[in-house]
């Protein structure tokens, strides 16, 4: 059945062109173009609450025709810029480039969202399928010569157009992003980089896919229930399962998925099984198997070269480089080597105590990375009295997430309200429509809270709709995206503390997005520099383990008990005993990602000789592998983060030194500060990090207070 669909979707400009011989006067008219289409729930009008994509009524089929057609529409729309006969200005040119392709947005947003968390077969092969095609078409607007004509004409006359600072800002980076995207190119050299560019992103497809299988695949199976030791109840519950569901009569089945693998390195007296299951761990993508990942990564980052090299940089890490607040390779090095010598020398004190722990209790043998975690908690337990299952109850999943939105009405006065009809991609996921403490409304919050199949490993937000004000508000529609153990028949979810603070962390991302106020959605919420990106995010940790914050949400979920203020400074305590080997295993992977993307040569290594030579050089030491080894490190080689992976800590700095600022003021809620605070995250990227932060602080920020909470110095 074919019906007539109204797809508002165009700019003016499109229906300008249409209508300008008989009307002179419609600038001010927003238009709709009428698409005749098949019934497809992904193009059709979304007549949901607050236009939430139609999950339920959307199969996974039909992603991919939708998208073709909004590529269309988005041609369409960019023909009419191109062609349009009359000279280029801001609007007709930069403001309705910026507003085109808003249907293939919200289609593609919804595909890589439920791609993500909830995938199946017909995804994973609907992704393979359409990214190419999606990088193709992106690559025919940043590469089009005629559009990028009228860009520059827009560009060469900013100073007298009378733009205000946003405007200018969006000249100035639409400029910039298509030179950077290689529209100066010509001939040969375009159409290499084409290919580049598609090869690429089929390559991170693949890479990501071959992970999620080498993930599921592996099994630990105990049949015998002495290899356990103190395993706590909820996971004794959940391995009983797993087992089951991989089709065991009894015994208990351990997975590489976080809330399985942790716990077991954390507990389990089984030596063996526990070195089968880190092996198992660090192995993944380089079993020389279908799912290995070692030709890939040799492709892309040759490929990544090449790519710098055609658009005029000396490697990778670069060009990518070029748009972050660190500018350099230098400057990020510059950083690591300010904190790696004292981060190294902590974990090589702590190794010490660890392996001296080891022989006390009789083991034989060399110490190694898998008895790491497990004699962590030991001295943990002997030198701090400190169990981590002790504080799971205080952390229920259901209490954290009240504790995260208590934390913004506190802050920022937002509120929260349940949507449960809202339709969803999985039965597990919970809506929220967020308001202002007067009732207006903010936007949706999406937060799919479990560890499954289906689901990529990690936490991460995303976009489901950018906060955009051109003709009218659009308001934003945001994801949290968790990997917490699943309750089973008699335990709910109860979260360690470093899950609590992922919560927290996600639940910062959204805010940003969430609380974004400009006009243009390509400069609004988290479109900022990937490595101002995780300090909205990592201060919210800040603020969680302060005890006046604990106090509102670590509550014992049977007992409704306030976490003890001694298990906080124990906990706080044995925490900082394994600070040293956090940070080295974050930093390493820190400094692997940079080795690989700082090549300016042909790399002529295999993968792992190059990691190795790579760990040797910052003197890394065996018992500890980078956080991300290169065949699964998929934030650089199947996410967003080549040569970003140091933004975490880059972001740090900024973090530690806002919330040093708060606690100078004697109030971590400080009002003055919390409003600015609020202006910058309204100010999305409509602006640079560094004047961001200046506008924010008045002043440049610091590494000493990050240095200190550390206790680095
Ligand atoms: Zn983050």
């Amino acid at each position: 059945m074919n019906k007539l669909i109204l797809v508002t979707v165009l700019s003016f400009f499109l229906f300008q062109s249409c209508k300008k011989e008989a009307d002179n006067t419609s600038n001010n008219t927003k238009p709709e173009i009428n698409i005749e289409m098949s019934d497809n729930p992904l193009l059709a009008e979304w007549d949901t609450s607050f236009g939430v994509p139609p999950f339920n009524k959307i199969q996974s089929e039909d992603y991919v025709p939708a998208i073709r057609e909004a590529i269309q529409v988005h041609n369409k729309e960019i023909s009419f810029i191109v062609y349009n006969t009359e000279a280029a200005t801001f609007e007709n040119t930069i403001e309705a480039l910026e507003t085109s392709g808003l249907l293939l947005s919200r289609v593609s947003n919804a595909f890589f969202a439920v791609n993500s968390a909830n995938t199946n077969d017909v995804l994973k092969e609907a992704r393979k399928e359409i990214s190419p095609e999606l990088t193709a078409h992106s690559d025919e607007i940043r590469l089009n010569s005629a559009l990028f004509k009228r860009i520059k004409s827009v560009y060469e006359q900013k100073e007298n157009l009378d733009l205000s600072t946003e405007e200018l800002y969006l000249l100035e980076e639409t400029y910039k992003n298509y030179v950077r995207a290689g529209v100066n190119l010509e001939g040969e050299n375009k159409e290499r980089l084409k290919e580049i560019n598609k090869r690429l992103s089929e390559l991170s497809t693949n890479f990501g896919d071959n992970l999620l299988d080498e993930t599921n695949d592996f099994e630990l199976y105990v049949s015998e229930k002495e290899e356990l030791g103190n395993m706590s109840a909820s996971l004794l519950a959940s391995s009983t399962e797993e087992a089951k569901k991989r089709g065991h009569e009894s015994g208990w089945s351990f997975t590489l998925q976080r809330p399985s693998i942790n716990p077991f390195l954390q507990t389990s007296p089984s030596r063996e099984g526990r070195e089968t299951l880190f092996q198992g761990y660090a192995l993944r993508g380089n079993n020389d198997n279908a799912k290995d990942n070692k030709a890939i990564i040799l492709e892309m980052t040759s490929l990544r070269l090449e790519k710098a090299n055609l658009l005029g940089f000396k490697s990778h890490a670069d060009y990518v480089l070029s748009k972050n607040m660190s500018q350099t390779p230098e400057a990020v090095y510059d950083l690591l080597g300010q904190l790696w010598p004292s981060a190294i020398e902590m974990a090589k004190k702590d190794r010490k105590a660890l392996a001296e722990m080891m022989k006390k209790e009789g083991v034989e043998g060399d110490f190694r990375g898998s008895d790491w975690r497990y004699y962590v908690e030991k001295i943990r337990a002997e030198r701090y009295n400190f169990n981590e299952d002790e504080t799971r109850p205080y952390f229920e999943f259901t209490a954290v997430r009240e504790g995260a939105f208590m934390l913004a009405d506190k802050l920022f006065g937002m509120k929260f309200k349940e949507m449960p009809d809202a339709p969803k991609w999985h039965e597990d996921q919970q809506v929220f429509e967020v308001l202002e403490a007067d009732g207006t409304h903010i936007g949706v919050l999406y937060m799919d809270f479990f560890t499954r199949e289906s689901k990529r490993g990690g936490a991460w937000m995303n976009e489901l709709r950018m906060q955009s004000n051109v003709d009218g508000f659009v308001t934003p529609i945001v994801t949290n995206n968790f990997n917490f153990p699943p309750p089973t028949k008699d335990t709910p979810s109860l979260l360690s503390f470093g899950e609590a603070q992922t919560l927290f962390h996600e639940f910062g991302h959204a805010l940003h997005g969430l609380l974004s106020n400009v006009k243009y959605r390509s400069l609004s919420g988290t479109n900022v520099p990937r490595d101002f990106v995780e300090f909205p995010s990592q201060v919210m940790e800040n603020w969680m383990s302060e005890p006046e914050v604990l106090a509102l949400y670590a509550k014992h979920y049977q007992t409704g008990e306030v976490i003890p203020a001694e298990m906080i400074e124990k906990m706080n305590a044995a925490n900082s005993f394994n600070e040293g080997f956090r940070t080295v295993e974050y930093m390493a992977a820190a400094y692997l990602d940079m080795n690989w993307h700082s090549l300016t040569e042909a790399n002529t290594k295999d993968v792992i000789t190059f990691e190795k030579d790579a760990m040797d050089k910052i003197g890394l030491i065996d018992e500890i592998y980078p956080r991300y080894r290169s065949t699964y490190y998929a934030h650089i080689f199947s996410g967003g983060y080549s040569a970003g992976y140091y933004s975490y800590l880059w972001s740090e700095v900024l973090d530690a030194d806002t919330f040093a600022e708060f606690k100078k003021t004697g109030d971590i809620f400080n009002p003055e500060l919390t409003e600015k605070y609020r202006a910058m995250l309204a100010a999305g990227g409509s602006k640079s990090g560094e004047e961001l932060y200046k506008d924010f602080l008045g002043r440049n920020p610091e590494i000493e207070p990050l240095l200190k909470k550390k206790g680095f110095e």
